[in-house]
């Protein structure tokens, strides 16, 4: 049994009633829709509850209007619940207020704001960024580049065979040099959950920042950032059953209110003359142009969604699922899982099958109808280490479910005899 009411779940994501097959070319119109989609790519987007879409409806059926600046009623009606989803974010994730919680397009835009408004004025020659063998592209090549520009120098903590960090090697790297220690909570390729709270005291301890990658976290368990005393920690909407379009940034407030913005125009200035500029409170400032309405509107309502099933019983779900994979994977001998043991890991499981590519394996699972990634998942180098080009991965969520494994792995069977 589970320790949420998958069935009743279930039935609030109307795509997961969908059949799926044939030529896809053209949405819904397949030549053979027949097959029940199994949907385990939930690590690169999750799918959404109409509880998420009704409050997109609500918003441009009721009251769309731009925020901050209209008196007129939608205007007020439409900024309020923008304002209350960035104190709903604060909540979520253990931030003071909405001080302290950005909206932006994605956690990629996230750390680029903070790489671009940090990073450009307090790196240069001399200084080092401390990231990790895992790091998403996200944040690898945002730091590689901005390192770049500002002549500091990019040094990766080590992955062990285990695929956890070497924690040993992350403190010979982080130094008094080093001004930035970014990684990522969960990995999306190998599962790891790392120790984020001991690598922020590390960094803390060398009078370095630390930059936590929350993707994979904030959907998959409780996150509390001033527990991990992270300094900023990002993650998007559309992998905890929101809306494409919108991540979150956190900071801590005193570091933001030090930081010049990163993109300038309406909406975070405070007063402008010909001259010069004054910038808006905080977030404002970090949220230029028209933001992020509706999905901020719909954020909120994926954050309900999600307290009501509770933190605390996602994570125990997408654990559950992630150990039965593991172990089911692992039956089939020439099945290779990259990534700490299954009964330590998030909810998903990277692997290859020998002998076959991975796009060809996932190719192989999508005539079943389930639907995995292939590739590198954005850890190329990662990859590169592993001494594989790709792999596939299978990555759970809410709605999963025992059978939906048993499906994938009977693909996964199924490949292995087609290419044996
Ligand atoms: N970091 C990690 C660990 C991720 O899994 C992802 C999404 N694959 C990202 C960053 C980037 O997220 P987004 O594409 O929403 O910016």
């Amino acid at each position: 049994s589970y320790p949420i009411d998958v069935a009743s779940i279930r039935e609030d994501f109307p795509i997961l009633d969908r059949k799926v097959g044939g030529d896809f070319t053209v949405p819904g119109e397949g030549e053979d829709d027949d097959l029940p989609l199994v949907y385990l790519d939930n690590a690169a987007t999750s799918q959404t509850p109409k509880q998420v879409v009704d409050a997109i409806v609500d918003y441009y059926y009721g009251y769309n209007s731009n925020v901050h600046r209209g008196i007129h009623h939608l205007s007020q009606e439409a900024s309020v619940a923008y304002e209350n989803a960035h104190d709903r974010v604060a909540e979520f994730v253990g931030a003071a207020g909405r001080e302290e919680i950005v909206f932006t397009k994605n956690t990629t835009e996230a750390m680029n704001l903070v790489a671009y408004a940090w990073g450009l004025e307090e790196l240069g020659e001399g200084d080092t960024v401390v990231l990790t063998e895992m790091e998403h592209h996200a944040s690898l090549v945002t730091w590689q580049q901005i390192a770049k520009k500002t002549g500091a120098s990019v040094e990766y903590i080590g992955v062990d065979e285990e695929g956890r960090l070497d924690m040993d090697h992350a403190a010979e790297l982080i130094d008094e040099d080093v001004k930035m220690v970014s990684t990522v909570h969960v990995s999306n390729t190998l599962g790891t959950i790392n120790p984020v709270a001991e690598l922020a005291e590390m960094a803390h301890e060398a009078g370095a920042y630390v930059f936590v990658d929350g993707a994979q976290a904030v959907p998959t368990r409780p996150v509390d950032v001033k527990e991990i005393d992270a300094d900023f920690y990002a993650f998007s909407g559309h992998k905890m059953l929101g809306p494409t379009g919108i991540g979150v940034l956190y900071g801590k407030e005193e570091i933001l209110e030090e930081m010049s913005p990163y993109l300038y125009g309406g909406e975070m200035i405070r007063s402008v003359t010909y001259e010069d500029s004054t910038w808006e409170d905080l977030p404002w400032k970090f949220e230029a142009g028209t933001p992020v309405i509706e999905q901020g509107i719909a954020l909120h309502a994926a954050i309900d969604y999600l307290d009501d099933i509770g933190m605390e019983n996602v994570q125990a779900h997408e654990e559950l699922l992630a150990e039965y994979a593991y172990d089911r994977l692992t039956e089939l001998d020439d099945v290779e899982i990259y990534g700490p043991p299954g009964d330590d890991r998030g909810g998903l499981v990277a692997f290859n099958l020998d002998g076959v590519h991975a796009h060809d394996l996932s190719s192989i699972l999508n005539d079943h109808a389930v639907a995995v990634r292939a590739g590198d998942h954005c850890t190329q180098p990662l990859h590169d280490k592993l001494g594989v080009a790709a792999s596939t991965r299978a990555s759970f969520y809410v709605y999963n479910t025992f059978e939906e494994i048993d499906k994938l792995v009977e693909a996964v069977d199924d490949a292995r005899q087609l290419f044996a």
